[in-house]
């Protein structure tokens, strides 16, 4: 039997529910408080990163998502790059723990590779060679541009899984098979929460009582003086104390040490370095990570320093221009869970918590949640 739901928010996490409903045959509605997405999901990288997830569920379920992605952009004609990523290293402590890296992910039958300085000067030019040592690339990564990528994805869960939007319906009340508005009040069977950092202006308390907090994340654009490509994604070696794929390399304490004694400001900042690049040749560059509930809506333009100096650390940037800088909020889980979901009234559900990982687990995560409801 078809079943109606109503989605709330349009970011990628909302999106990715909707898509997953519609599958099942459920009549899906979306709303959004904006005439269009602008939170975290269109601020972001555009990385769908399995090479961030831990292996076992969280890696599969990134898997699935790239298929999805590539699902949804093929069907609707919109750009995507399966370029991999390139973590490098650019001192010996670094290199052994990409060394330690390499075997695990080798041995869990990762798509990985161990690239040696001159591989990795060939394959990548614009990769730094001064002071480098090698580097781990990894092919399953995809890059889309999140500019574009959400409302593509809403154009194409309408035209084509018959996906129902309705743009600037601010919610202020959900209850058991309604959402309302100032104006007007929607009824259907379930009711999906995916408001993302806002989660706390509809359920206050559910918020303040769950161990989630907000993260902020300055962020920058470039672009090269002559347009050219960089083959894949660029990660310095702060990257590797960033993924919890990372954690069970033996040497990541002796890394950890090395970090503190070198870059203390990188550490304090929340600081890890990457670069992604899309379809027109704009890079896109970060990021730093500020833990808290409310933040300072003005960018430091020392932190982005700092960011640009270790950007020159492994690529050869010092003639890429800065076209812009913003920044993005997302809540993150504080237990270590990869997400929350809760049901704080019969057939209503909050989707939340997806921290750095929203782009790279919501499709494979709202299929498993759904499938796992039904
Ligand atoms: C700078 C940055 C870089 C990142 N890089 C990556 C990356 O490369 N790869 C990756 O996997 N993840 C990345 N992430 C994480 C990812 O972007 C997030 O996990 C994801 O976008 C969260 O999606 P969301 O749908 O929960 O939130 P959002 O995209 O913020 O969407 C929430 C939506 O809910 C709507 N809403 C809120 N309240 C209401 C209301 N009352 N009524 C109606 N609508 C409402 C908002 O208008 C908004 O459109 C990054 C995040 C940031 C900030």
């Amino acid at each position: 039997m078809k079943n109606s739901a109503i989605i709330v928010g349009a970011g990628i996490v909302g999106l990715s529910v909707a898509r997953a409903l519609a599958d099942k045959g459920y009549s899906v509605t979306v709303v959004d408080k904006s005439d269009k997405a602008v939170g975290a999901s269109i601020r972001n990288f555009g990385m769908v990163w399995p090479i961030g997830q831990p292996s076992g569920e969280l890696y599969q379920l990134a898997r699935k998502s790239a298929e999805i992605w590539k699902q949804v952009c093929d069907g609707i004609g919109m750009w995507y790059h399966q370029c991999g990523s390139l973590h490098v290293a650019n001192d010996e402590i670094e290199w052994t723990v990409i060394n330690e890296l390499y075997d695990l992910f080798n041995k869990e039958g990762r798509p990985v590779q161990l690239l040696t300085k001159e591989s990795i000067a060939k394959r990548y030019p614009h990769v730094n060679q001064q002071g480098l040592f090698g580097g781990l690339y990894s092919s399953d990564e995809l890059i889309v541009d999140p500019r574009i990528a959400v409302a593509q994805v809403s154009t194409y869960l309408n035209e084509l899984m018959n996906v129902q939007f309705l743009w600037n319906f601010s919610v202020t009340e959900i209850g058991e098979g309604y959402i309302r508005s100032n104006e007007q009040t929607l009824r259907a069977d379930c009711v999906f929460v995916c408001s993302g950092h806002e989660m706390e202006t509809l359920y206050p308390s559910v918020f303040k009582q769950s161990p989630i907090t907000k993260c902020k994340l300055q962020m920058m654009r470039m672009q090269m003086s002559v347009s050219n490509s960089i083959g894949t994604s660029v990660c310095g070696g702060l990257s590797l104390l960033h993924y919890g794929s990372f954690k069970l390399a033996p040497s990541l304490p002796l890394l950890r040490k090395f970090a503190e004694e070198h870059f203390p400001q990188y550490l304090q900042h929340g600081i890890h370095v990457m670069v992604s690049q899309h379809e027109k040749g704009e890079l896109t560059v970060g990021d730093s990570h500020e833990y808290g509930n409310i933040f300072d809506p003005f960018d430091r333009q020392d932190i982005n320093e700092l960011i640009i100096q270790y950007l020159n650390r492994f690529m050869k940037a010092s003639n890429w221009k800065l076209n812009a800088t913003w920044h993005g909020i997302y809540p993150k889980m504080t237990d270590g869970a990869s997400w929350f979901f809760h049901s704080p009234v019969n057939h209503v559900y909050i989707l939340n918590g997806l921290g750095g990982a929203g782009m790279t687990l919501s499709f494979g995560l709202a299929k498993k949640l759904i499938d796992a409801i039904e």
